[in-house]
């Protein structure tokens, strides 16, 4: 290993050497860059942060990145680059990346020249592929990659703000934003109980730092709370009953 960041930027990265992002294309092409400027970056790409590495990265010019965006279809040519690069082992501990834009533009011959690079290739090398279209991604190209769905990230965030009603302890409970949100977000089963469980252990992790910090009400306060989410635990929503599920949880946790 070289130096730090390296090795972060590999634990992170190393577990997952294709992914597909799917996003819109401003959104895909911000992501990517990201994500190669926090496993190059000695900041992390934090976002003030203009360092050569970054300046590189955001000129598509940094020596371990190869950023290719094909007019049209993707030819043998465009991907050749690949084969060249990876012919060379890298330091230990370096990372090197690959992004494809239009990954719906691979052809059955370049996604066939593609296919065992991507499973397995050399160490270092990881490849973004990026499309606004999955369904439209060559299935053995998508077979083979860790879908990431930059839209449904989002929605995950959104449905997030919701907690803010149980944990912002600086936000007076009011219950008519809590419902006009709970209707926006429009969760189904299945989000509830994720988000339930999201909360359940924002909640655990406040109880402990109550516990350490010792403040006695805080810590009351939260049994009770813990009390609750026990009780619910056992009754999530099932077959559609989810905002009741919300409202009835909020009613009790304010009380
Ligand atoms: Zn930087």
């Amino acid at each position: 290993m070289r130096n730090g960041f390296f090795e972060t930027a590999t634990m992170v990265i190393n577990t997952v050497p294709a992914q597909l992002i799917v996003g819109q294309r401003d959104e895909l092409v911000s992501h990517a860059n990201q994500l190669v400027r926090e496993a190059l970056c000695p900041q992390k790409g934090a976002s003030n942060c203009f360092c050569t590495n970054c300046r590189w990265i955001n000129n598509r010019q940094h020596p371990s990145l190869v950023w290719i965006c094909p007019e049209n279809d993707y030819t043998l040519e465009d991907i050749e680059v690949i084969f060249e690069k990876t012919r060379f082992s890298l330091d230990d501990g370096a990372v090197f990346f690959f992004v494809l834009e239009k990954a719906n533009q691979l052809t059955a011959a370049t996604a066939n020249r593609l296919l065992k690079m991507l499973e397995e290739p050399p160490a270092g090398y990881h490849f973004l592929l990026l499309t606004t279209n999955a369904e439209a991604v060559i299935t053995t190209i998508r077979s083979r990659c860790v879908l990431t769905n930059l839209a449904s990230a989002s929605a995950d965030e959104s449905r997030h703000v919701l907690l803010q009603h149980f944990l912002n302890q600086h936000q007076p409970p009011d219950p008519f934003i809590f419902e006009s949100e709970l209707k926006k977000q429009g969760l189904d089963d299945a989000q509830s109980a994720a988000l339930f469980e999201v909360l359940a252990n924002a909640v655990a992790a406040l109880y402990k730092d109550a516990v350490l910090s010792g403040n006695h009400d805080l810590i009351e306060q939260l049994t009770r709370r813990q009390e609750l989410i026990e009780r619910n635990m056992r009754r999530l929503p099932q077959s559609g009953s989810s905002d009741l599920f919300w409202k009835q949880l909020w009613l009790r946790w304010h009380q």
